[in-house]
């Protein structure tokens, strides 16, 4: 084997070894990766001088290469200990080096001592791996073990491998001369050089796709507890539900086993709000979870759906079961006893799941069937009869020809009209913000205002027969309207009663059955 030819491979390894690091480093930006590329450029320097010990005076290229290898070892554990957390640099390790130096330049111009200077350079180094395996054992927290103990294997081997080099060195060249001839001893130097060179690049690699795996797997768990646990309660959230009730579904479908969905609402929540304040209310919420919770199987779900209404869905349950269940939870709230307020009631609506019915159905299900059990006196339950429809204002509405008057201004209204109310639909479905709900109740009422106003112009104008009559239904179903939005603003009626009046009378009665009178009549 040539000498040259190893020196001249260990050189371009640790070049391409920075080269990686470097280009691992331009995507990452982690400084771990920078400070081991230099490592890589230091130690690919120092045998560089090596090879032209020649071209050099003997005795800088020796104490040159040793100072640079030194430093390379330096920043690899500097670069091990960024990974780890560590402090880069102690300070004991800061004046042990320049103790260190002052006493290798000691040896070197005013005891002229090679021996001295090679132990003394060995202890530094062994000092720095000691420090830093150490270091790992103590102080590096939220690493795991396997990290440490991989870590901790690279840096005993090289340890080894450097007491070896060590042994190669002393044995045989006991004068300053050329450290590397071509000889036997300085071949296998060389070649341990190689494979401690390449272990520290796996090791580097190693580290790097560790760290990278930890913070995705940091950043994963914090993303699904976000994104699936509702922060308050602790419950799975709306989310959640998307993602289960597929496969609840599907499962429900293969094993032909029937499905139940309850939606528990607090019962006048507002209040607890309003009179003990938001932080007495959160613990309410907290205590609802945990009273749902116990109520349940431990196949069942339940999830917080918004605000103070919670979701349950029931496998292999149908309406008796349901019943049961629902009992039980109402029963269970009258029993409890929370903190301030003493007691709370809740309101449940229910539905079995129907075979290839949409989700989003069987949900307004459930919906209308907690707007009856509110309706009907709070603190009970109502479970959907198979047969009942949906009512009208469940859907959104559609625009259908029979409701085009023929007069372009009348129609563009009422066509916005329609629009608003599908957007509140949305809204009240999606459960937006109640400050947003608010904001299109409002728009509602002005939009109705004004298109009342302009529409008993157009009417007067055109000579309609029943112009008066007319009038005075939209007096009737202002004031109505005016009424009812004013009780859904501050929470005294359901959203779901101020969309069946909205449906039902303004849309509906008003358009198809009052308009639709002097269809024709007019243009
Ligand atoms: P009802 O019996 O008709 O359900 O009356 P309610 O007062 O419970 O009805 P509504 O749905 O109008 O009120 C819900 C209230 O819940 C509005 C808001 O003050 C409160 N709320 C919603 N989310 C939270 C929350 O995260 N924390 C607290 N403390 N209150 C919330
Ligand atoms: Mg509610
Ligand atoms: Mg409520």
């Amino acid at each position: 084997m040539e000498t040259n030819n190893l020196i001249i491979t260990l050189i371009v390894l640790a070049g391409i070894y920075s080269v990686i690091n470097l280009m691992i480093y331009q995507v990452k930006r982690e400084q771990y990766l920078l400070i081991f590329a230099i490592s890589f450029v230091l130690l690919g320097f120092s045998y560089a001088l090596l090879g032209y010990q020649a071209v050099l005076p003997a005795f800088y290229a020796f104490v040159l290469y040793n100072g640079f290898n030194f430093l390379s070892y330096i920043f690899i554990l500097m670069g091990i200990r960024l990974v780890f957390n560590l402090r880069k640099i102690s300070r004991l390790s800061v004046a042990i080096t320049i103790f260190s130096l002052l006493l290798v330049y000691l040896f070197a111009v005013v005891l002229e001592n090679y021996l001295a200077r090679v132990f003394i350079v060995s202890l530094t180094i062994a000092f720095y791996f000691i420090e830093a395996l150490v270091d790992l054992n103590h102080k590096a927290i939220d690493v795991s073990d396997s990290a440490k103990k991989m870590t901790r294997y690279f840096i005993i081997s090289s340890m080894i491998i450097w007491l070896i080099r060590l042994i190669v060195i002393l044995y045989y060249s006991v004068q300053t001369s050329l450290i590397i001839n071509n000889n036997f001893q300085s071949n296998v130097f060389l070649i341990l050089s190689v494979v401690s060179v390449s272990l520290w690049f796996a090791l580097s690699m190693w580290l790097d796709t560790m760290k990278s795996m930890q913070s995705l797997d940091e950043k994963n768990n914090e993303l699904e507890k976000l994104a699936l646990r509702d922060q308050l309660t602790g419950l799975a959230n709306r989310h959640y539900f998307d993602y289960d009730i597929e496969f609840l579904v599907a499962s429900s479908k293969r094993n032909k086993s029937p499905m139940g969905m309850l939606l528990i609402d607090l019962d006048r929540f507002k209040l607890v709000n309003d009179i003990h304040g938001h932080d007495v209310g959160d613990a309410v919420l907290k205590q609802t979870a945990e009273i749902i919770a116990h109520s349940l199987r431990a196949s069942d779900r339940a999830y917080r759906w918004g605000g103070e209404e919670f979701l349950v869905v029931l496998p292999d349950t149908e309406r008796d079961g349901m019943i049961t269940i629902a009992e039980k939870i109402n029963q269970n709230f009258r029993e409890s006893v929370f903190d301030v307020i003493g007691s709370i009631t809740v309101s449940i609506g229910g539905a079995e799941y129907e075979i290839e019915e949409e989700i989003e159905h069987w949900f307004k299900r459930v919906d209308l069937s907690l707007y009856k059990a509110k309706q009907t006196g709070r603190d009970r339950y109502n479970i959907w009869v198979a047969d009942e429809d949906l009512p009208e204002f469940f859907n959104r509405i559609e625009w259908r020809s029979e409701l085009d008057s023929g007069n372009k201004e009348i129609d563009a209204d009422h066509q916005l009209l329609v629009y608003y109310t599908n957007d509140l639909h949305d809204s009240i479905i999606n459960r937006v913000q109640v400050d947003s709900i608010k904001e299109l109740i409002l728009r509602m009422t002005t939009h109705i205002r004004t298109h009342f106003s302009k529409e008993e112009a157009i009417l007067y104008q055109s000579g309609y027969t029943n112009y008066l009559e007319h009038r005075s239904i939209h007096q009737r179903i202002l004031q109505e309207y005016e009424i009812i939005s004013g009780k859904a603003l501050v929470g005294e009626i359901s959203l779901g009663a101020l969309m069946a009046f909205l449906v039902e009378k303004v849309v509906i009665e008003h358009i198809n059955q009052e308009d639709s009178k002097f269809f024709g009549q007019i243009n």
